[in-house]
């Protein structure tokens, strides 16, 4: 996000493999491809990554390796997808520059999965709800451009999509009472890590900016400012990381302001 959760660039409308390797792992990791008939329906598949994307999902899985193992207590097993490569539409996929998720498995087992249930991003479920967060905001670490189920409810509710072509990682776009997806993305933040009960609209007024400095203090963070520094937004995504693959309340863990000053 950072940039109204859309692809950049002029977007490819031709295939091209230049560049690319054709891997079963990313990071160490296996990755498994399907996931349409149900959390059993994946398999191994050989799948072409664009160098530069791969190397950039290699560091996105050691992190979220490290922080599954640090704060669920259980290390990643492997990644489920639907592909990089496509040839319908203009899109960073011609190139295989862009990635898109729908599956996490732990190794204890447990997993996220966004194809079923059911919109793990909407479930009544908050444990999935914060689980989905977690991993969205691992990606958000890493990738400027990505398409998640808030911001794109039609074509995105089943899977997330990465790519590189908005540049690195900025701090999130919130203009006052215009929409912005990124703060789309907060709004839930508040409300499912800190009860917040406010419009998941995705503009931000009063309501949200209460919330939102909130949530800040609940993780004693007021001392830092993740709406306008992109090193403070990715702090800040590690501590929803920490939280939603632990399924805690924000302030579980504190980043402590007097601590760090
Ligand atoms: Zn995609």
């Amino acid at each position: 996000m950072g940039s109204q959760n859309q692809s950049c660039g002029t977007l490819p409308c031709s295939g091209s493999t230049s560049n690319t390797s054709v891997v079963t792992s990313v990071g160490g990791y296996t990755i498994k491809y399907g996931g349409t008939s149900g959390p059993n329906d994946y398999s191994i598949v050989s799948t072409r990554f664009n160098n530069d994307l791969l190397s950039t999902c290699s560091s996105w899985v050691a992190n979220l390796a490290y922080y599954a193992s640090t704060y669920r207590g259980t290390g990643l097993s492997w990644i489920g997808h639907i592909g990089t490569e496509a040839h319908n539409r203009c899109s960073w996929h011609q190139h295989c520059k862009a990635w898109d998720l729908n599956h996490i498995r732990f190794s204890n087992g447990t997993y996220l999965d966004f194809v079923r249930p059911s919109e793990s991003w909407n479930s009544s479920s908050r444990a999935e709800r914060r689980l989905y967060w977690a991993i969205d905001a691992s990606l958000q670490r890493y990738f400027n451009a990505t398409i998640d189920a808030p911001s794109d409810p039609t074509d995105h509710d089943n899977h997330i999509h990465v790519d590189k072509s908005c540049g690195s990682v900025a701090a999130p776009y919130h203009p006052w009472l215009s929409y912005s997806d990124d703060t789309k993305f907060i709004q839930y933040l508040c409300n499912d890590f800190n009860s917040a009960g406010i419009d998941t609209d995705g503009y931000w007024g009063n309501d949200t900016q209460a919330a939102w400095t909130s949530l800040l203090s609940a993780l004693d963070m007021s001392c830092i400012n993740p709406l306008t520094s992109a090193a403070s937004w990715k702090t800040f995504l590690g501590y929803i990381m920490r939280h939603g693959l632990a399924n805690r309340s924000a302030g579980y863990w504190d980043y402590i302001c007097s601590e760090v000053q």
